[in-house]
């Protein structure tokens, strides 16, 4: 995003006047100044492209610091006078913009809410910090360049933003952090795949060597627990008004802190059009803000007797458990305490599942069907058969992106394995291991399918979604496909949503059947494949790194299948349902 040259006046005059914002003339012109590229270190320990070192002649005692800073929407520019002779190198982290000099003293300083997109501006020991409440890539959240004033002075320009990109002019790899593997495979060409029309359009995402990172989260490991919905600040209260909300943008998920005085109680109270925060204590001015974000449509403040409410509107449902997360940050030396709540519709249950959930009901045998009576002459009844199919494998590692899709699901093949064999399923897997079943892809896919032989009730395949770069921030939560391949295909699709998403209380994106796929069109049983979630979302991409998350993935899909095989969703028309069950 490139900034009006109004906004560079506006800055300038910052500059000049030192407060404010005012209109006139623009010594600003961006062909004119040269942009020297500053020297970035990529996060985490990736080699410094090339330093680029102004050498510019050295001046005794020169200070590096006195920010000059304005906002153009969500946005903010910050300034700062570069003396002769100093060199500095810009780090982007995952919580803002480290600025680390040399050749001048940096003075101490630390600037709470120095703009829109800049919660906090922190100097001292040769370091500056523009702290930001969303991750910084090398490429994404930020751009820096220099200039030259009409003045000669050389200053060098941060513009911070959840929408600004291009870091510094040099680019490096872009997309960090994901794992070394998926940035390999990412990087890696394509391996052919199968005509686009047998693929779930997860499938079909060419990678692009782009991932957005992932969203930050609160501090501390707040995803295992539960939100705390009521909670006190110790202290007493004074009667104190309550600060002005900070709003924090990041790429799929937005984060609201209310700062709050001692003594204030709050309640947060989930629900269909977003969360409200009953505050007790201090007096709650009435404010509103809309159209804040995607996942903020508005929020605002009204005064009650002895407090306010806050309410955060947001475009999908919360609950409990899902859509939204929060962190009482306690008080610090200079801070009040935050209630930190962070929101998007991307947001699941990531707590562990309680040990007496970590199994399904039994499933009561089956009645041989003719073919295996013969053999089981003993026997009238024998185990249900179901197919669970683990997407992709070996060469072929489907959507990248947080996870690499062959693993995910996998190891939720295996838990739903390991759920459905104690309860009395003969559970076939496509695959146990990372392999796939032939190097043709549709044949591969045909051979899947053909693992549905007679005599088997269900096929589940398990795939993990993924959009482009571009469009990434609208995939999230889950779906489940099916095809009009056998007359019970589209219930059994119902009951593995409807149980996935009891279980994740993830985003239901419902059932799809828009599409032809080639596992579910070949199957000759009620067949249906699940898509747990998007690699390529900030959000629900952590989702899937999340153990707590495939566990409660793998015991929905297992409920389904349980459901399915019990009420008579299955293959054999001489399959039992609950009231037929022989005793
Ligand atoms: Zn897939």
């Amino acid at each position: 995003m490139k900034l009006t040259a109004t906004f560079l006046l506006s800055t300038l005059l910052m500059a000049v006047a030192g407060s404010g914002l005012a209109q006139t003339g623009d010594p600003f012109q961006r062909s004119a100044p040269a942009a020297v590229a500053p020297t970035v270190s990529a996060a985490r320990g990736v080699a410094v492209t090339r330093p680029v070192p102004i050498t510019l002649t050295g001046v005794q005692n020169a200070t590096f610091g006195s920010p000059r800073s304005s906002n153009q929407g969500s946005a903010t520019r910050v300034v700062f006078d570069l003396a002769p002779g100093v060199s500095y190198s810009l780090t982007p982290t995952f919580t803002g913009l480290r600025v680390n000099v040399q050749g001048a003293r940096v003075q101490p300083a630390v600037i709470s809410r120095l703009g829109n997109s800049v919660s906090e501006y922190r100097a001292g020991g040769g370091q500056a910090t523009l702290s930001t409440l969303f991750p910084l890539s090398l490429t994404d959240g930020w751009e820096a360049h220099e200039a030259t004033l009409a003045t000669g002075t050389r200053v060098l320009i941060i513009d911070i933003g959840a929408t600004v990109s291009g870091g510094s002019v040099d680019r490096v790899q872009p997309g960090a952090p994901i794992s070394a593997a998926a940035q390999a495979l990412l990087n890696a060409p394509a391996t052919p795949t199968a005509s686009v029309s047998n693929l779930p359009p997860g499938d079909t995402v060419t990678r692009g060597g782009k991932v957005l990172p992932p969203a930050p989260a609160l501090p501390g490991d707040n995803t295992a627990r539960p939100n705390d919905l009521n909670g006190v600040v110790p202290g007493t209260s004074g009667g104190v008004t309550l600060p002005q909300p900070r709003i924090g943008k990041n790429p799929g998920q937005t984060r609201v802190v209310l700062d709050l005085p001692p003594g204030t109680a709050y309640r947060i109270v989930p629900g269909p059009g977003g969360l409200s925060v009953e505050l007790t204590g201090p007096a709650v001015p009435a404010q509103r803000e809309q159209n804040v974000s995607p996942e903020l449509t508005q929020w605002s403040a009204q005064p009650t007797l002895g407090g306010g409410i806050i309410v955060l509107s947001t475009p999908a449902p919360t609950t409990a458990r899902s859509g939204w997360r929060v962190q009482l940050l306690p008080p610090s030396s200079d801070q009040l305490a935050r209630l930190a709540i962070d929101l998007s519709p991307a947001m699941a249950d990531l707590t562990p599942l309680p040990a007496a959930a970590r199994t399904v009901a039994a499933v009561p045998p089956f009645p041989a069907s003719r073919g295996t009576a013969i053999l089981a002459l003993s026997a009238t009844y024998v185990r249900p058969r179901v197919v669970i199919d683990a997407g992709h494998g070996g060469r072929d590692p489907g959507a990248v992106g947080s996870v690499i899709e062959k693993d995910v699901a996998l190891a939720v093949a295996l838990r739903v394995r390991d759920l459905l064999a104690p309860a009395g399923v003969d559970v076939v897997l496509t695959r146990d291991s990372d392999r796939e079943l032939s190097s043709d892809k549709n044949t591969d896919l045909k051979m899947r399918a053909g693992m549905g032989t007679p005599g088997t009730q269900l096929f589940i395949s398990i795939h993990v979604n993924a959009l482009e770069a571009s469009s990434a921030l609208k995939g999230y939560g889950v779906e489940t496909w099916w095809n009009p391949n056998h007359p019970n295909s589209s219930a059994l699709a119902a009951l593995l949503q409807q149980h996935m998403v009891e279980q994740t209380g993830a985003f239901s994106r419902g059932l799809k059947n828009n599409q032809s796929l080639s596992v579910l069109r070949n199957s000759r049983i009620p067949a249906a494949l699940v898509e747990i979630g998007y690699a390529s979302h900030p959000v629900d991409g952590q989702n899937l790194t999340d153990s707590n998350y495939l566990d409660r993935v793998a015991l929905g899909i297992a409920q389904g299948v349980r459901e399915a095989l019990v009420t008579g969703v299955t293959a054999g028309a001489g399959a039992p349902t609950l009231a037929s069950r022989a005793p």
